[in-house]
């Protein structure tokens, strides 16, 4: 049910919208309008970049938005499709989910194509984007409900082909931290998706609540080029972090359900230690307080592995449940290959 008048194959650039139908109260033919385009020039791989799957997470949405503004058609070598804010509407609002339907687009696949309206975006990338692209950029940070070590992440594929361009790809982004993790929180991925296709895909979290510094802008902004010219679809010398003068980036992983570590009860959470330090199994890495027994001693967050503190929750308020805290253990990237 998703449309677009934009020609996927026409060289050069153009700006448009997908039209999601949706009906409300007071608009009968009404479409969801989400800003897309495309810029074509030339041979090389298709590059489908995302931001806003999670409305409230907008370093990828500037970041695309940009990018769409500056590249010019005689700069790429194949295709990009740019599309900021995914879930537009939740990107309007400031929310993680949709405000239309309550759906979070990262669950949403396969999607229906009369579906809620996340659900029929969901359906058309899987159906219409993902089978022309060769590779899927999906930019996240913690939005506003988790702070991260601004890092490049991805899943550990099965098939070792695809695992060490996904690695490679990541690695590109240039981020101090890279970060390997698991689905605790059930199905319906969109990179996951996109990895059954076959896609080389790329995700990040960048950084996280409200108030984004510059340096992560910055990351977010120079990691995407770098990206795009290392898979070849956008022209220019690829950078390294030698070449950058930075030491070698950090590999982490948290693939274990107790790296995640969730708030035992409702409360106001304190963090104890800085993001992106090492913690010890069994160190109390931050506390609940009781704001209505202000008295009773603070219910400690005890780190179930040593590792590092790769992301924390972001607003102090928390009800009895939320991840408050991940710890990530170092590993090397031999190792992920091999396994
Ligand atoms: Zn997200």
């Amino acid at each position: 049910m998703v449309v677009t008048s934009l020609d996927f194959d026409k060289p050069g650039k153009q700006q448009g919208f997908l039209q999601v139908p949706y009906s409300h109260n007071l608009g009968g033919w009404a479409n969801v309008m989400i800003p897309i385009t495309v810029i074509v020039h030339g041979k090389g791989p298709t590059v489908l970049a995302l931001g806003g799957n999670h409305g409230d997470e907008y370093q990828g949405q500037i970041a695309i938005m940009k990018l769409a503004r500056q590249v010019m058609p005689e700069q790429v070598t194949g295709r990009l499709i740019l599309i900021p804010s995914l879930n537009f509407p939740a990107a309007r609002a400031a929310t993680r989910l949709s405000p239309l339907d309550g759906m979070n687009m990262n669950r949403a696949f396969p999607g229906e194509p009369e579906g809620p309206v996340t659900s029929q975006i969901a359906h058309y990338l899987r159906t219409v984007l993902f089978p022309i692209s060769d590779v899927v950029i999906d930019i996240h940070s913690g939005g506003r409900s988790m702070e991260f070590v601004p890092c490049s992440h991805m899943h550990v594929v099965p098939d070792r082909e695809q695992r060490a361009r996904m690695m490679a790809a990541m690695l590109a982004w240039n981020s101090d931290f890279h970060f390997l993790y698991a689905d605790i929180a059930g199905t319906g991925l969109l990179p996951v998706e996109a990895e059954n296709q076959g896609r080389l895909v790329i995700t990040t979290e960048m950084g996280g609540g409200e108030g984004i510094p510059a340096s992560v802008h910055r990351l977010t902004q120079s990691g995407l080029r770098n990206v795009l010219i290392h898979v070849g679809a956008l022209k220019g010398r690829e950078q390294t972090r030698a070449g950058l003068g930075l030491p070698p980036a950090i590999l982490t992983q948290a693939l274990h359900r107790e790296d995640y570590l969730l708030a035992p009860e409702s409360g106001v959470f304190e963090i104890a230690v800085e993001l992106g330090a090492k913690v010890k199994k069994g160190q109390a890495i931050g506390s609940i307080h009781h704001l209505e027994r202000a008295d009773r001693t603070p219910e400690p967050v005890i780190a179930q592995s040593a590792g590092y503190l790769i992301t924390m929750r972001a607003p102090c308020l928390t009800q009895q449940g939320d991840c408050v805290a991940v710890i990530a253990q170092r590993v090397n990237a031999r190792d992920v290959l091999r396994a």
